[in-house]
């Protein structure tokens, strides 16, 4: 079965730590829309341009632009056996797009990594980034180094981890990205992990309820007897 994961949560959970730890244990892309939005206001293109404000105030950009972003990335090859998205979707707009993009796939696994507000704000307070590779550090429990240990490059603070944006990108997740939890719940492959522990303490987590979640499936596919 093809492990299609969603990764859930606030700001700051660690999905993105998580998610590059599921890709490089599995061996299927992280999808990370951020990132793909970062990359896009590097390089300075029409997606950039049209994001840049709206990720600087942290906001969410607009429904229809972001799925057409996701549905592109999922038509690719490298998804066939699974692929983790972190950070899609965050409106109960983009899950059902979604779900209608992925009808005929293996079903969705859907993680919730829960974390508390204050650790929240304290994480994304910490968290640097590399300037050139975009690399992360800090956000869960890790230490930040002095400079990117994967290439090198001076590592910066994002520009929406200033306190004011925080609050008010907490505030959209609560509002817009928490629903998904109730349109997600009922589902056998939803699973909720405590995000308040190590990084490392995190992961088994995430693979344990991984595996249930597929069991779970599993037994819902299966013919009854
Ligand atoms: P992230 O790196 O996931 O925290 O995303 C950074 C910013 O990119 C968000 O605060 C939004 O402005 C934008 N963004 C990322 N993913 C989405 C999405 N699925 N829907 C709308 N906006 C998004």
């Amino acid at each position: 079965m093809a492990l299609n994961l969603v990764m859930l949560g606030p700001p700051g959970a660690g999905k993105g730590t998580q998610a590059v730890r599921v890709e490089q244990e599995r061996g299927i892309p992280q999808i990370s829309t951020g990132d793909i939005l970062r990359e896009a206001v590097q390089a300075g293109t029409d997606l950039g341009r049209q994001a840049q404000a709206v990720m600087e105030r942290g906001e969410l950009v607009s429904d229809a632009l972001i799925v057409e972003i996701v549905r592109e990335r999922l038509a690719r090859g490298d998804t066939r056996d699974g692929f983790i998205l972190d950070g899609f979707p965050r409106t109960v707009a983009q899950a059902e797009a979604l779900d209608r993009i992925l009808a005929g796939r293996d079903p969705l696994v859907v993680v919730e990594l829960s974390v508390l507000d204050q650790a929240l704000v304290e994480r994304l307070s910490r968290r640097r980034v590399c300037g050139d590779c975009g690399a992360t550090y800090g956000a869960g429990s890790g230490a930040v180094p002095a400079a990117c240990t994967r290439c090198g490059a001076a590592l910066v603070a994002r520009k929406d981890d200033r306190e004011e944006v925080v609050q008010e990108r907490l505030r959209v997740y609560r509002e817009q990205t928490e629903p998904l939890v109730a349109f997600y719940r009922d589902r056998p492959s939803f699973r909720r992990v405590d995000g308040n522990q190590a990084a490392d303490a995190v992961r088994l987590a995430i693979a344990g309820a991984i595996d249930a979640a597929q069991a779970a499936i599993r037994v819902q596919s299966s013919p009854a007897v």
